[in-house]
């Protein structure tokens, strides 16, 4: 066990699927002194904070701030929208799916839980056609709402949220659609508008490089429209009086005022790369970690390849073999954190996230860790996972950088070239 007296060089790989690195240039931010919330600078920063994360969301309509982890936004979204024992249709995508379930159940809401067979439960994502048969089968529209999980943190398994949208709309019902993209936002393509989502939940410690502690609800016209028919018991979380401070900057208590400062420097950060770059370069490092799984010769938890995760990736222990085990050999030997097997998949998987303040080396470096941990605890591998990746990232450079613009202007000047060998 590691003595706090003893912290060892160099940094330490945080390579859990968030709380993901934050980068020293958002830490610094957050070092500014503290401003006082009712003064006229503060306003400036809030207008700013809500500005830019609506252009994360992809949205035009509002988004609220809470001072909280994501699951205090889980609580905000359905508390805005629903009403004691209203139905709610969710789908047991993983461990995140299930603890959201269990909430709705303490909340006095009646979820409905949608599995799949054991065999396929938890490496799939969520199917649509279950979805619209179970609201075509709802005459009555006792299904207030659909929540889903669009990045399942324990699985490393996306879900396609364009498609639940069309199956709501195609069994011609009226519920809500609630997302939980807590993990995804970021780092995996998200579009709370053009995919008609009435309620995004998300949370700052993941794919925004922050600090945990904030946490978002984007909300549509007809969510709002809902939060005023809502009976469910609320005061800390209810919209309209966030929503009616956020008008001029403000918020009806003390906000997180430096997690804000880390706010407006990671959307400065993110907006300048451009969000299609972020999501290219994490696109990148889920296919170069998903390489060095399959070099082992190991199981990717996803069964689904258009769902993998860009976010992180579950790799699966052969029989025998506890991962946490491996996790724990990992951690003592390389001081490298690697993310747990949650809930059913306890001592089954461990997690490597791909996210956050990461480049090609930090993640070759995971992947060696992971590679002597694993050799450590007797797995038997296949191949280098570690030479694969880094073949990967020596191959493809990543998007928006020098190299891969050279490669491009390459490939386009290329085919007259390649033509002329042809011929
Ligand atoms: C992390 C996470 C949560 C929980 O958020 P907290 O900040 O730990 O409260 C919920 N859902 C998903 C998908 C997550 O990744």
């Amino acid at each position: 066990m590691l003595k706090l007296d003893q912290h060892p060089s160099g940094r330490h790989f945080l390579q859990i699927p968030g709380p993901s690195p934050v980068p020293d240039r958002i830490l610094r931010a957050m070092s500014l002194p503290t401003i006082d919330h009712r003064g006229p600078e503060f306003s400036e920063l809030g207008l700013k904070v809500i500005g830019g994360i609506q252009k994360i969301f992809k949205t035009e309509h509002p988004v609220i701030i809470y001072p909280a982890s994501g699951t205090g936004a889980w609580e905000a979204a359905l508390s805005n929208t629903l009403s004691p024992g209203d139905a709610v249709l969710m789908f047991e995508t993983g461990h995140f799916a299930s603890l959201w379930k269990q909430m709705a159940l303490r909340l006095g809401l009646e979820p409905e839980f949608l599995s799949l067979p054991a065999s396929q439960s938890w490496r799939y994502g969520v199917r649509p056609q279950l979805i619209e048969e179970r609201l075509r089968r709802d005459g009555e529209h006792r299904i207030k709402a659909v929540c889903v999980v669009h990045n399942e943190t324990s699985t490393g398994v996306t879900s396609d949220i364009a498609a639940v949208r069309r199956a709501i709309d195609a069994a011609g019902h009226p519920a809500l659609l609630v997302v939980d993209t807590i993990s995804g936002l970021a780092s995996a393509d998200y579009r709370h508008d053009e995919w008609g989502v009435d309620v995004t939940v998300s949370g700052s410690q993941k794919g925004l490089m922050l600090p945990p502690g904030i946490s978002f609800n984007a909300l549509s016209p007809k969510a709002i429209e809902a939060s005023q028919r809502s009976l469910m018991p609320k005061s800390f979380w209810a919209w309209d009086e966030i929503l009616a401070g956020n008008n001029n900057g403000y918020w009806p208590y003390t906000p997180s005022t430096n997690l804000l400062y880390g706010l407006n420097e990671a959307l400065d950060m993110l907006l300048e790369e451009g969000l299609d770059q972020v999501l290219a370069r994490h696109e990148r490092w889920g296919e170069g970690v998903r390489r060095a799984v399959n070099a082992w010769g190991l199981e990717i938890q996803c069964q689904e390849p258009a769902l993998y995760s860009p976010v992180l990736t579950g790799v699966v222990m052969p029989e025998g073999v506890d991962a946490d085990d491996v996790r724990r050999t990992i951690y003592d030997r390389f001081d490298l954190s690697l993310g747990t097997g949650l809930g059913k998949a306890k001592g089954r998987m461990f997690r490597i996230g791909h996210l956050g303040d990461c480049n090609d080396l930090t993640l070759i470096a995971t992947l060696g860790g992971c590679e002597a941990g694993l050799k450590l605890c007797g797995v038997e591998l296949f191949g280098s996972g570690l030479q694969a990746a880094l073949e990967f990232f020596a191959d493809n450079p990543a998007p928006g950088t020098p190299a891969a613009r050279k490669l491009a202007a390459a490939a386009s000047t290329g085919p007259s070239q390649a033509g002329a060998v042809r011929a």
